[in-house]
């Protein structure tokens, strides 16, 4: 969707939320994900402390969204992934190309338009790094005629952010053809598994479908969560309960071959999340400090916590984290 206000007050209303961080890059290395970063500039103070944020939607109502991002960028040291409607694809790659350090380009494509695939290799072409927020699908994620999207993201090892779980209702007066069915977070494990290159990232941690959202990253380093919509606001009272999600810290389950996949070692089951606001710009900062109140209310160590807030999808996307 593309009015933030609305998305806000569906979401908020609503809910949605997002649960489990995916897979590395690592071993297969990211330089060949990596982009100029336009030499010294993009050095902000404090980047070891950089937000990357998963979920912002391009408003194309808002004529001065780019600026405006750009001023919460340097104000909370934030890189931005940026969600952009296909009809607005030129003007968010001009600006990711001349502000690398905090627009990252993703292309909201709609899988059910014929012409999807051609969308994708243009996107591509324009420098795109991934796709997202794939949404309001006519048909469940693992339909077969959406595969050819997956292959060409496979092939790009790109990132896609798919939305789960309850989704808004936009009209409420005219037959939709839209259902959360569909986009339920267990789609996403197969599609993880048939396309191992692709960073599956599941929006919302499967709202109200946590513990199969959570589960699913479990098994597969290649899914992620975000944890964007009104899941944090749904549970502030109760945050502790996302260690019955997210329960295997610190346990003797992982494989070897998992342990090698965990970056620094961090065997923290919350080392599948990673931060989504998914709201309007003003709101991001509520929502960074909706995060860090579920790191203190779970116990995060130092390391898993900035994993979330941007190592993690700065690896992947071969950004600076400090590191
Ligand atoms: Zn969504």
């Amino acid at each position: 969707m593309s009015n933030q206000l609305s998305r806000r007050k569906f979401l908020g209303n609503a809910g949605a939320v997002t649960a489990i961080p995916g897979w590395w890059s690592l071993l297969r290395g990211m330089a060949h994900n990596a982009v100029s970063l336009g030499g010294g500039a993009a050095a902000s103070p404090g980047t070891a402390d950089r937000i990357v944020d998963m979920h912002v939607h391009f408003d194309e109502k808002n004529r001065d969204f780019i600026s405006d991002l750009l001023k919460l960028s340097e104000r909370l040291n934030l890189t931005a992934c940026l969600l952009t409607p296909f009809s607005d694809r030129k003007v968010v790659a001009e600006a990711a190309k001349q502000h690398p350090s905090q627009i990252v380009p993703f292309g909201s494509v709609d899988l059910d338009a014929p012409d999807v695939v051609k969308q994708v290799e243009e996107l591509h072409g324009m420098g795109y790094r991934g796709l997202g927020e794939l949404e309001f699908v006519k048909k469940p994620y693992n339909d077969p005629s959406y595969l050819p999207v997956y292959e060409v993201a496979n092939r790009y090892g790109w990132i896609v952010l798919f939305h789960t779980g309850i989704v808004l209702r936009s009209k409420f007066d005219e037959p939709e053809d839209v259902a959360s069915g569909r986009m339920r977070p267990i789609y996403l494990e197969e599609i993880a598994r048939r396309f191992p290159k692709i960073t599956v990232l599941g929006a919302h941690c499967g709202n109200p479908e946590y513990e199969w959202a959570a589960e699913i990253a479990r098994w597969n380093p290649n899914v992620f969560f975000d944890l964007s919509g009104s899941t944090l606001t749904k549970m502030q009272g109760r945050l502790a309960d996302f260690q019955k999600f997210f329960w295997w810290s610190g346990t003797e389950w992982h494989s070897p071959e998992w342990k090698v996949k965990t970056p620094d070692g961090d065997l923290s089951a919350f080392i599948k999340i990673v931060f989504g606001s998914d709201t309007d710009l003003r709101e991001i900062e509520s929502v960074v400090n909706q995060y860090r109140a579920l790191f203190d209310a779970c116990a995060l160590p130092a390391h898993t916590r900035k994993m979330i807030m941007g190592g993690t999808l700065a690896r992947l996307l071969g950004l600076p984290d400090g590191h």
